[in-house]
């Protein structure tokens, strides 16, 4: 089963894919994480990617189709949330064909609606554990035990380089520009699944969980 978690920077679709992973063995496939990876490996990839993500805008689609093309084929047979792919209409085309080649079909696309007031705020605070990816914020969602990961209880925490008040903003543009058009271009398919994203996390959990329903036999049939 495939699903896509749609939303601008800071909706929440990281903290609701980590969900998902842990609840329903979903493999997340982020392509801003996989980005992260090339650029702090030094590939050439990461180096053409690096300045482009700084400045809050868009790799270009011929290298993002390329690596998720190779992520496709790594996670054969798993069932695939992505969260931050597809951003442009290209990416949502070339997805469906990357798809079909092998034989697997969209199942729906869960969209996060949030005031974009909001978003800028959601986004500076925000830190991950370095040694097991938990998320946290330092006003909405701090470690129980300041300085110490929840999960795992790891002491080291990073932050993302363009997470910044000014790069939110291009990241923003780049949302309303890209990849907004993919509302009505999803919406035609009619798999399209808005939920409230400025509610807390729990309840926007809860939203998932209850499109999730419609698709249990979907569900069970990818474990089979
Ligand atoms: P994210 O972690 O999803 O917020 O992505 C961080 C940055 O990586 C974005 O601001 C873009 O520069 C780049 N990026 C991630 N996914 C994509 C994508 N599907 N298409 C183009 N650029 C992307």
């Amino acid at each position: 089963m495939i699903l896509i978690l749609l939303g601008p920077p800071g909706a929440g679709k990281g903290t609701q894919a980590e969900r998902l992973e842990k609840r329903h063995g979903f493999r997340q496939v982020s392509t801003g994480d996989m980005l992260r990876a090339e650029v702090a490996g030094g590939s050439p990839i990461g180096r053409e990617a690096k300045a482009i993500m700084d400045r809050g805008e868009l790799v270009p689609d011929n290298v993002i189709i390329a690596m998720l093309d190779r992520r496709l084929a790594a996670e054969h047979g798993h069932d695939l949330i992505l969260d931050g792919f597809p951003r442009t209409v290209p990416q949502a085309e070339a997805l469906d064909r990357l798809l079909a080649e092998r034989g697997l079909a969209l199942s729906g696309v869960i969209v996060m609606e949030v005031d974009e007031e909001a978003l800028a705020e959601r986004i500076v605070g925000r830190f991950t554990c370095a040694t097991c990816g938990a998320s946290y914020h330092e006003r909405f969602r701090p470690t129980r035990a300041s300085g110490v990961c929840d999960r795992c209880g790891g002491r080291k925490f990073i932050r993302r380089a363009d997470d910044t008040r000014e790069t939110v903003l291009a990241r923003l543009a780049a949302y309303n520009a890209q990849t907004a058009p993919l509302l009505p271009y999803y919406r035609k398919t009619g798999k399209l699944h808005p939920v409230n994203g400025m509610a807390d996390i729990e309840e926007v959990a809860a939203a998932i969980e209850a499109i999730l329903a419609g698709f249990a036999a979907e569900l069970e049939l990818t474990r089979k």
